[in-house]
């Protein structure tokens, strides 16, 4: 799995960890190569220039961390959006298939013919017995191929899982509901409907889905896919999505594809979780897909992503420690409120951080009366930066003329550098305020 762009990677930042110090030329030409790696993987052309773009951005705007050198800091953003092109780790993307609905919980199996969805249906009902001690019962709704519901059937006895006996003559819908009642009846956590593929996508199949979709109302609408076809699959699930919808999607024969093309852009394209991979014929051969264990496995690069992140962790403790020293002393100016500024926004902004701090909504409110907007923080950055060292130690030398020349270097009317002003002075006396109050400034800052 992901051999080949695995080795390509290693490669390019095998140059880069090694130096002290990185040029503008060497990150790009780091990029050209990533840039090269990934279309040789076949992911998606636009998927790989946002990707690149992104990595760019980030690269330029990084603060660079001490500890660690800048190829380093490079693999660590690298990774970090590779985590985010296969689906990021928040909102339960990924990582298997949700049943989180009242019982019987369906889950429709969708895709072509020889993708691996029979084969799938099986791994999943039998992960689902047997790992998560769940009641399954399986049912084949291809009345086309002959030998599909036997083969389900067969399935099902090797793996201990039941199937809906079969009734010859009857069409897939009838198929659908007549498990969705046996499964009620009998008391089933599970229903899996396998359902017809054809060799391509047509009318009547699209049909059909969307019959036996209204049927059964399944939770789950699983597109089985195969891997090898890489950018073809990734087509197919948008196809699929638009016509039926889908839930997320199980990517077969992983085991055998280098490349990675359809799972690499997958998510990035259809907006759909690639959520189990198929890796093997067998009938355990099938796990989750988990954004960051992917991304793990393809940098190979763990141990340095954990160092970057243990020491940006450390530099954020080291400069809140010292800011909570310096205000506890009653200094506050502006370039400590650029600082400030920086870190609530990377905190993700003003109203969480507030938030996590038992006692403070009396504070807030008076933050809110400041007009201190999550949105306004660049904006008062950048205020901040047009001023010289002297006005941002000593704002009072901030009268009108200054304001003024302060107000154009930063595209801003001189009415929002009062407004900044304003809310240094209020933060300051706060922060003198709360100082005195020893103890919960300390924790304040700390918790930043
Ligand atoms: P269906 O027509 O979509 O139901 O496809 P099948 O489930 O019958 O699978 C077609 C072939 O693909 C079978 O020989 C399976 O053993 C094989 N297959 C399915 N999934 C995988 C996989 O993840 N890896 C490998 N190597 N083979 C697979």
């Amino acid at each position: 799995m992901f051999e080949s762009l695995s080795d390509r990677l290693s490669g390019i930042f095998d140059k880069l960890t090694g130096r002290g110090a990185l040029s503008e030329n060497d990150v790009n030409e780091a990029l050209r190569e990533i840039r090269r790696a990934l279309i040789e993987a076949d992911v998606a052309l636009p998927v790989v220039r946002s990707f690149t773009d992104k990595v760019r951005n980030r690269a330029v705007g990084a603060e660079v961390v001490k500890s660690v050198t800048p190829g380093q800091m490079v693999v660590k953003i690298v990774h970090d959006q590779l985590v985010e092109m296969l689906g990021g780790d928040a909102g339960g993307l990924g990582g298997g298939i949700d049943l989180n609905a009242p019982a019987p919980v369906a889950i429709m199996m969708v895709g072509l013919q020889g993708s691996g969805k029979t084969t799938t249906t099986g791994k999943i009902a039998r992960r689902l017995t047997q790992r998560d001690k769940r009641k399954v019962l399986m049912a084949s709704l291809d009345t086309r191929r002959p030998a599909a519901q036997e083969q389900l059937k067969v399935l099902g006895e090797q793996n201990d899982v039941d199937t809906l006996p079969i009734v010859e003559g009857q069409g897939p819908v009838e198929i659908a509901k007549r498990a969705m009642t046996a499964a009620r009846l009998g008391g089933y956590d599970v229903v899996m409907l396998d359902t017809a593929g054809r060799i391509h996508i047509d009318e009547p199949l699209m049909v059909e889905m969307s019959e036996v979709k209204a049927a059964a109302n399944p939770h789950e609408i699983l597109l089985v896919a195969d891997a090898l076809t890489g950018q073809d699959a990734v087509n197919l699930a948008k196809s699929f999505d638009e016509r039926v919808g889908i839930t997320g999607i199980a990517l077969t024969r992983m085991d055998g594809d280098g490349r990675g093309g359809a799972a690499l852009s997958m998510q990035a394209v259809t907006g759909k979780p690639v959520k189990l991979i198929g890796t093997g014929e067998k009938s355990d051969a099938l796990e989750d897909f988990y954004p960051k264990r992917i991304a793990d496995r393809i940098l190979g690069m763990g141990d340095i992503v954990s160092l970057v992140e243990k020491a940006s962790e450390a530099i954020d403790a080291e400069k809140a420690a010292e800011m909570a020293k310096k205000m506890q002393k009653g200094h506050f100016d502006l370039n400590d409120l650029a600082e400030q500024l920086r870190q609530m926004e990377k905190m993700g902004g003003m109203s969480s951080m507030m938030g996590m701090l038992p006692g403070v909504g009396k504070m807030k409110k008076q933050l809110d009366a400041a007009n201190l907007d999550d949105n306004v923080f660049k904006r008062q950055v950048a205020i901040i930066s047009s001023m010289t060292k002297q006005e941002r130690a000593k704002p009072e030398l901030l009268k009108a003329s200054r304001k003024k020349r302060v107000a154009a270097g930063s595209g801003v009317d001189v009415s929002d550098v009062n407004k900044l002003l304003k809310m240094h002075r209020q933060m300051a006396d706060m922060m003198k305020m709360m100082g005195k109050k020893k103890g919960m400034l300390g924790k304040m800052m700390g918790g930043l």
